[in-house]
């Protein structure tokens, strides 16, 4: 939730680097117990997590051992997605660019990779992302298994943009599928939740490479979402943060350029730390909160930045907390949101965060949650030291009145029936994902409940 997005400075990634080089250098055989992901809301105390060094060392693990297997990316989900009692696979070592297509400006990546490596190995070779998320850490597998997406009216979520992929399922086998090749497969692997087997490889289709100039004002939430409304197709990327107790919001708009870079704004303080500060006020006097917010949008001055899209993209979330997300019919987007906002505010809900307006384009992922229809994504959330239930209780049934559709990798409490209901190819899925794992190894006991 910060205002002045920083470009992902040298030292981040160098530490990112640091990070994946130490991870990758765990063999197959140096098994590390207990996982947990970046909230910090799930974990678990599993068999082994294991990091294979290449495809055979995954085939071997996948044949050689019983149970049940689950596959892992940046940890960056907040659904229980990951836990299991079983086996987690990392394919932290599987990382970089394949190979690319400069004439249909396709590129093939090992499915571990980052997508801040992705994207700036996609600079070198003059090709970018469609669209990015608001962070950069996670594994492209990680993403797309979960239809991760950005904002922008006519922008898909990642996984709209899959090509083709490379599964291992779980008794080992290696399957390639793509538009023209095990076709159906290909629909249900575009978003697939980690069930079908392990991703090892993606060929995305991508854009020339672009720049992007960013803007960000802040102003009365009323204001904000008059000025998304009308300003929605004008810009290629837009939305909003709004604090609803301190009626302020940040709008942010991104839009191609040509012009040159500009330096980054210096920050004067250290806005995750703020940030920090904020909510720990805020959850220890409540009473504070309806000021604090209101402070945050005087200390948070308009900005503008350009740069090389992917490093204007990604923000540097430091402060940790949980997160649900809906995505409901676009058209129904500012009322829903305004909807939810009038709850916080009627039930006084102790939150500081602030919560978020996104627009992502219809695609047709059996399991995406944008699936045949344009939508707004909401999500609110919960400062990782807070019990988010009392704030989550009160706004799902809200989205889900609206004909939501929750975030694959972010909390809700939909079951198998929910489900079934607001996905048309559900069964089709199900099927598909006995197909290639009649014995359900791929399956942790939350994927058991909502797909058994
Ligand atoms: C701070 C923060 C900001 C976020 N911002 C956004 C945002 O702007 N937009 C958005 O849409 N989401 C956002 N998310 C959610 C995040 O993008 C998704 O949860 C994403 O799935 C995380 O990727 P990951 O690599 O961490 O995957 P993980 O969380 O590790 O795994 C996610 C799923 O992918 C599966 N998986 C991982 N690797 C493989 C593989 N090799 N083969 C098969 N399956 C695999 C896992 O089994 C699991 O089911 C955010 C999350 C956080 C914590």
């Amino acid at each position: 939730m910060s205002s002045r997005r920083q470009f992902l400075s040298r030292s981040t990634l160098l530490a990112l680097g640091a990070a994946m080089g130490q991870r990758m250098s765990l063999a197959a055989s140096e098994p590390k117990i207990g996982w947990s992901n970046w909230s910090g809301g799930q974990t678990c105390a599993n068999q082994a997590l294991l990091y294979p060094q290449n495809e055979n060392e995954l085939i071997n693990i996948l044949k050689s051992s019983s149970g049940i297997v689950r596959a892992v990316g940046g940890g960056h989900s907040f659904s229980p997605l990951v836990p299991t009692q079983g086996t987690i696979i990392s394919l932290e070592a599987f990382n970089g660019l394949i190979g690319h297509d400069p004439n249909r400006l396709q590129a093939t990546f090992h499915a571990g990779s980052r997508i801040a490596q992705a994207s700036a190995e996609l600079w070198n070779i003059g090709q970018g992302l469609f669209n990015e998320a608001d962070i950069n850490v996670q594994s492209l597998a990680g993403a797309l298994s979960t239809a991760t997406h950005g904002t922008g009216r006519g922008l898909q979520c990642m996984s709209a943009h899959i090509v083709a992929l490379k599964l291992i399922t779980a008794d080992g086998s290696i399957v390639n599928c793509s538009q023209s090749e095990h076709p159906e497969l290909f629909q249900a692997a575009k978003v697939s939740l980690g069930a079908l087997g392990i991703i090892t490889e993606v060929t995305l289709q991508n854009r020339r490479a672009y720049k992007l100039k960013e803007q960000i004002q802040v102003m009365p939430i009323t204001a904000a979402m008059q000025y998304v409304d009308q300003n929605k197709d004008r810009f290629s990327h837009i939305e909003f943060m709004a604090f609803p107790f301190g009626h302020r919001a940040m709008v942010k708009t991104l839009e191609e350029t040509q012009d040159p870079d500009s330096p980054l704004p210096d920050p004067w303080l250290d806005e995750n730390a703020l940030l920090d500060f904020a909510a720990n006020t805020a959850r220890e006097y409540p009473w504070t909160n309806a000021g604090l917010q209101h402070l945050l949008g005087l200390f948070v001055s308009d900005s503008q930045r350009i740069g090389p899209s992917w490093k204007i993209y990604p923000s540097t979330r430091a402060v940790r907390f949980n997160e649900m997300e809906y995505q409901v019919p676009a058209s129904l987007g500012m009322q829903a949101c305004e909807e939810v906002m009038d709850a916080m505010r009627q039930h006084k809900l102790d939150v500081f965060f602030p919560l978020e307006f996104r627009y992502v384009a219809a695609d047709d992922a059996w399991l995406s949650p944008f699936h045949g229809r344009d939508s707004v994504s909401i999500s609110v959330h919960q400062y990782y030291r807070q019990d988010y239930h009392p704030i989550f209780r009160i706004i799902e049934p809200i989205l889900r009145r609206y004909g939501g559709r929750p975030h694959w990798g972010k909390l809700n409490t939909m079951n198998a029936r929910d489900f079934q209901a607001i996905y048309p190819h559900w069964d089709d899925f199900k099927r598909i994902q006995g197909q290639v794992d009649p014995h359900g190894r791929m399956l942790n006991s939350y994927l058991r409940q909502i797909l058994a």
